[in-house]
């Protein structure tokens, strides 16, 4: 695309362009990278240099890079109709049949969804959502919302509230009132001398003491990523969400899973919630559901919830200009019909997931690598100080950046959460690229060690 391409560009991003997360002092300083192309599981970036993408982007590009049948489908809406709205009594076709195949792939439990453009909005719709439900069956008073330290939500005010990350709140006096945090289910540097099981249901119980704590009949829901994306691919212990599931039962909360990144197919299963076995209320969907070829989010809403919205709320004096946008939604129906004929769920589960969980596994011999969790094909290696102990190195958030930077001189683009290295793949990554992928970090492993030891 040499007609984007002006030799000046890193001094034109300097000068007029603030991007999202980003030190914009110090990116100015080095000059950022520019992503010119994509195909398959590769990217290429302005200087030619060609990267295996083993992060989907953003956790996103389920089907991988340069599905011409998503951009030709998107390409015919936009020639017919490339927006009409979803307020005053209208919608469009795309917009009406994917909300049907997103419930279609919960077995029709999570019976309907409210589009949005992004995983944040999701974030702030299922809020104002699970308020507007418990004062529509009288319980007015039902509005706290609890949450997790180290989750991760979205960058709204209600998004980077209930997330639990510090460094967020700091900015811009967050959280907002209503919401809490209890304790996340790391046992790798939380979990002391308990057995991963034992500290599974150790945290759980948070929540009940944190529903105890604020009283039950001012609580309107719980909200969690069935795997903490963000905060490290944080994979909770086997006992962890039969006990949340429990608690949300028997104190009425509603329980909101937050499958932008978990759901369409990262973990093997359709949904997370689907692969860990509980029955969520509300579901924030985005990313895989248009594999990132168009910006589209939404909420799945349950049965027990949509009939309260449709028979007794009346108007939900919520939405988004671009709700159900069309030619978004075209490009989500034919991901989806991609995920759907290419077997890529039944893929992640049978074949590559459970590969990718061996390859990781492998890296344990290596003097620096503590755990490595993985589910399908959202994974992590978890660098420690000492094996034994799981001490943790004192600067987590150097360690990690070194070890990511070593794989992008080396072709590889894998994300860093402090001294954590997260893989999400495309779902169509082969066996051997998940081979190359765990040898380059491997390598970047061994510079590290070898650079704390001269
Ligand atoms: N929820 C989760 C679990 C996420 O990982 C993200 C984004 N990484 C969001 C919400 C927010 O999505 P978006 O960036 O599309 O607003």
């Amino acid at each position: 695309m040499t007609e984007f391409a002006p030799s000046n560009l890193a001094a034109i991003d300097a000068a007029h362009h603030i991007h999202p997360f980003s030190d914009m002092h110090k990116l100015n300083a080095s000059g950022t990278r520019f992503i010119s192309r994509g195909e398959g599981v590769h990217i290429w970036d302005s200087t030619g240099k060609k990267y295996l993408d083993a992060f989907a982007g953003l956790w996103c590009v389920n089907v991988g890079y340069g599905r011409t049948s998503i951009a030709e489908a998107a390409f015919r809406q936009m020639q017919e109709l490339p927006y009409y709205n979803s307020f005053f009594g209208t919608t469009t076709p795309p917009a009406t049949l994917l909300a049907q195949k997103i419930a279609s792939h919960t077995g029709g439990r999570l019976s309907h969804v409210f589009f949005t453009n992004s995983g944040s909005e999701a974030t702030d719709t299922w809020f104002r959502m699970a308020r507007v439900y418990w004062k529509a069956v009288g319980h007015p008073l039902k509005t706290m919302v609890i949450a997790r330290t180290n989750g991760y939500h979205g960058s709204t005010v209600a998004g980077a509230s209930l997330g639990g990350m510090k460094w967020m709140h700091e900015q811009g006096n967050l959280p907002i009132a209503g919401v809490q945090h209890i304790g996340q289910p790391y046992w790798y540097a939380e979990g002391g001398d308990l057995t991963p099981e034992a500290f599974g249901l150790k945290v759980a119980q948070e929540l009940e003491a944190k529903i105890l704590d604020l009283g039950a009949e001012n609580v309107a829901a719980f909200v969690a990523e069935p795997i903490q994306g963000a905060g490290g691919v944080i994979v909770p212990p086997s006992t962890y969400w039969p006990e949340i599931r429990r608690i949300t039962e028997k104190y009425n909360i509603l329980l909101v899973a937050d499958e932008v990144i978990t759901g369409f197919g990262r973990l093997g299963s359709w949904f997370g919630h689907q692969h860990f076995g509980f029955e969520p209320d509300l579901a924030p969907i985005a990313k895989g559901l248009s594999s990132g070829y168009l910006p589209i989010g939404g909420v799945m809403i349950s049965e027990r919830v949509a009939k309260v919205l449709i028979e007794e709320v009346g108007d939900f004096h919520h939405g988004f200009t671009y709700s159900g946008h069309p030619a978004a939604a075209v490009a989500a129906l034919e991901n989806l019909r991609i995920i759907e004929e290419e077997g890529l769920v039944e893929r992640v589960r049978d074949d590559v997931g459970p590969y990718l969980v061996q390859a990781l596994a492998s890296l344990r011999d290596h003097e620096l690598v503590g755990e490595t969790p993985s589910v399908g094909l959202m994974g992590a290696v978890q660098i420690t100080a000492d094996k034994a102990t799981r001490r943790r190195f004192d600067k987590p958030d150097d360690i990690g950046t070194q070890v990511r930077n070593h794989c992008l001189d080396n072709g590889l683009i894998l994300r860093a959460t402090g001294d954590r290295m997260l893989f999400s793949p495309p779902l169509i990554i082969s066996r051997s690229e998940i081979d190359q992928t765990v040898e380059t970090l491997r390598h970047a492993l061994d510079a590290l060690r070898d650079s704390r030891t001269v």
